[in-house]
């Protein structure tokens, strides 16, 4: 039953032409599925309509060869030869009663057009935003005449692709609409440069001709970035609030954000709930028209608060819906303990930015809805009455446990420590990760509704144990352990002076509270977040932190997560020192050696301590030795034996979450055969071709 103090959150609400059955929204957000996988994408996108999502929207979707975003995946509208796939979104949203949403664009500077070979288009002469070698050429009024009849058009495709809304997308530094806008990228002299009125004039006419194209049937959506955080060359917050002022009953819904992306998704080591607030909360003030925001809300009396105090009229999200397709529906039937929280990590974000299909630490189904059948909420039951013994109740243990007591299995859960949820636990007490701690609280909260799972703490089996406890099935997930001797990426043999060394500390060290002091060396040769964290919590603690590391950059895998900017700049304000391509040959306890990767010169650096973060290795005793004694299975009536996550191969908090899953889903399920997936095969284009007559060169 609903809880009545949710019911505004239910309330449909007027948008232009078509009508939200509720305040739940699913914002544009990128999945690495787009167009080329576009059954991929259509599934998704339908669990989240199944979920309950009034609205579900597309990615990015260009309209134009010229703005073509290779070689990331996004949704495409160059002719209508692409209807077909953004038809399927439509049909399996509409299926479930929710509006499908498009976001159109075109990228302008920040296209690549790799895969087309166009030339850039952009307001101004202006290089590439992302580092290619080459250069946008300023549009000429013919060229923005063409690019609003590319954007009309394919408004026109969205609507007969059956979509509701369709958006003007001006946000994110990631769009011509946008980047008219901006004084640096925006340097013309005729009526779409100079004054506020000339460099707003491109987003007015496309808004108009958007509503002349489609919006007898469509609603037009403007989504737009209220604050870029770059000063004077940016959108600023006083800007914004004229140019809010000067659109404001323009479009038929305004959906508010900031730019670009790595300030809109923050992740929650550096931004908590509703964090938008102060920067988008005018608009509601300017304007009559429907106003949606993201702030990677999950509770709902946070959404209620944002309604009742006139912020937004619909509770945007794109990660709460990732981690949690059924977010509104849970709210609805009144299962709030059922959400299950994103934990603003941002690795679905780095789907996006691999250029691989979308996942997710929470919600291990995420992006494998048609791929491999999964569905966020439903599983198929146990083959049979076997019993199951899960050893370790870190990420992969605990989602193993409750996905296999969500099957039916009788499952015992035995845990070594007197707490669950192994490395999510201990790291959730690091320096701006305590959000993580959602992934043990959800798990926990789903195992204790369910009778048949027995949870033992303190419980550090060994393999006489387990092979007296008489399950069928055994599933370790034992996690792993950071290494001491120095050994990773830059070192196939360990750091001389490090192994056996008490000033040579490692992350493990720092969890369990043993911690170093004075002046101290992390040396990270593992290149995501570890390694700034330890860094921030020793400077907290009083630390001289100097943070070292082989790569010419500082944590380079976050730049897939959005926290890199964050890094530095958190970084820089505690005064950490960041030392880039410097590599550790030697540590004798009072001063490191340390060498140049490029030069090779050596000098010498004092320090008190050292913090490895390096490697890890997998706590796989416990397997090893259940392997040797293999011939005593069948007697203890076991029947299989695996070992996953960490204890397996160690990784991300999402691949031990994946694996506990995936293990629960295939448990006596026959084998899908060579490729544990369907694929997407572009046989079509190939029959294309073989009944094209084949061209030939003249000899
Ligand atoms: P993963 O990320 O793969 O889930 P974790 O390191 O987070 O791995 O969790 C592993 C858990 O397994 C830890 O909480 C650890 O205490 C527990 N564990 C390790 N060995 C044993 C054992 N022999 N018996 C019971 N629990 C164990
Ligand atoms: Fe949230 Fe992390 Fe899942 Fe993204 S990957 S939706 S940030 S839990």
């Amino acid at each position: 039953m609903r809880d009545p103090r949710y019911d505004i959150l239910f309330t449909p609400l007027k948008i232009g032409p078509v009508t939200a059955k509720n305040r739940f929204f699913q914002v544009p957000h990128c999945n690495g599925m787009g167009h080329a996988m576009p059954l991929a994408h259509a599934a998704m996108r339908e669990t989240k309509a199944e979920g309950g999502w009034a609205v579900v929207s597309t990615e990015e979707c260009e309209i134009h060869p010229s703005g073509d975003l290779t070689p990331y995946v996004e949704a495409r509208l160059w002719d209508d030869r692409d209807i077909p796939a953004l038809a399927l979104m439509c049909d399996k949203v509409h299926a479930h009663g929710a509006l499908a949403a498009l976001e159109l664009t075109h990228n302008g500077p920040t296209a690549s057009n790799l895969y087309s070979r166009e030339v850039l288009l952009a307001p101004s002469h202006q290089p590439s935003k992302y580092g290619y070698p080459s250069q946008a050429r300023a549009m000429t009024l013919h060229d923005i005449r063409e690019y609003r009849r590319w954007h009309r058009e394919a408004a026109i495709r969205g609507k007969r692709a059956g979509m509701d809304i369709i958006y003007v997308y001006a946000a994110h530094d990631l769009s011509l609409a946008m980047h008219f806008l901006q004084r640096r990228r925006n340097q013309r002299s005729d009526e779409y440069g100079g004054s506020l009125e000339n460099r707003v004039r491109l987003l007015r006419e496309v808004l108009e001709d958007t509503r002349d194209a489609v919006g007898d049937t469509c609603a037009v959506a403007l989504r737009f970035a209220t604050e870029e955080l770059l000063g004077p060359g940016g959108v600023e917050l006083a800007e914004a609030r004229e140019i809010v002022g000067m659109l404001a009953e323009l479009p038929d819904l305004w959906d508010v954000n900031l730019a670009a992306w790595y300030n809109d998704s923050v992740p929650s080591r550096f931004a908590g709930e509703g964090a938008q607030e102060p920067f988008i909360d005018f608009v509601k003030k300017t304007t009559t028209k429907p106003v949606v925001g993201v702030g990677r809300f999950t509770s709902p009396d946070t959404m209620v608060s944002q309604l009742k105090r006139g912020v937004l009229d619909m509770i945007g999200c794109a990660r709460p819906s990732i981690a949690d397709p059924f977010l509104p529906r849970k709210i609805e039937e009144g299962r709030i303990d059922d959400i299950r929280e994103c934990i603003g990590c941002n690795i679905c974000v780095s789907g996006d930015m691999t250029i691989s299909p979308i996942r997710c630490t929470q919600n291990p189904t995420m992006g494998e809805e048609w791929r491999k059948g999964w569905h966020p909420e439903r599983i198929a039951p146990k083959r049979s009455p076997s019993r199951v013994l899960v050893v370790g109740a870190g990420p992969a243990g605990l989602e193993a446990a409750r996905a296999l007591g969500q099957r039916g299995y009788e499952v015992s859960l035995a845990e070594a420590r007197k707490e669950l949820g192994g490395r999510v636990t201990r790291e959730a007490r690091l320096p701006g990760l305590a959000e993580w701690a959602r992934v043990r609280d959800w798990r926990v909260g789903q195992i204790h509704k369910l009778a048949n799972i027995a949870v033992y703490l303190d419980s550090a089996l060994s393999a006489q144990d387990v092979l007296d406890f008489g399950a069928e099935h055994v599933v370790l997930a034992t996690g792993c352990h950071w290494r001491r001797d120095g050994y990773g990426r830059s070192h196939g043999f360990a750091i001389p002076g490090f192994a056996n060394n008490p000033r040579v500390f490692t992350p493990d060290d720092l969890m369990d509270g043993r911690l170093p002091e004075g002046r101290v060396v992390v040396f990270d040769d593992d290149g995501f977040y570890y390694g700034s964290v330890a860094a921030e919590l020793l400077r907290l603690r009083g630390c001289e932190v100097i943070h070292l590391t082989p790569d010419d950059g500082i944590a380079p895998w976050s730049l897939h997560t959005l926290d890199y900017r964050h890094i530095r700049k958190r970084m820089a304000e505690l005064g950490i020192e960041a030392m880039v391509s410097q590599d550790i040959i030697g540590y004798d306890g009072t001063t490191l050696a340390v060498e140049d990767v490029w030069t090779h010169r050596r000098r010498e650096l004092g320090c008190d301590a050292v913090v490895a973060v390096t490697a890890r290795v997998p706590d796989d005793a416990l397997y090893q030795e259940l392997l040797r004694r293999e011939a005593e299975w069948s007697a203890a009536g076991v029947r299989s034996l695996r070992c996953i996550g960490d204890a397996e191969a160690p990784g991300l908090i999402a691949h031990a979450v994946y694996a506990g899953h995936r293990y629960a889903r295939e448990l006596e399920e026959p084998a899908s055969g060579e490729v544990a997936f369907k694929r997407h095969f572009h046989t079509a284009h190939a029959d294309d071709l073989r009944r094209e007559p084949q061209a030939r060169e003249p000899s």
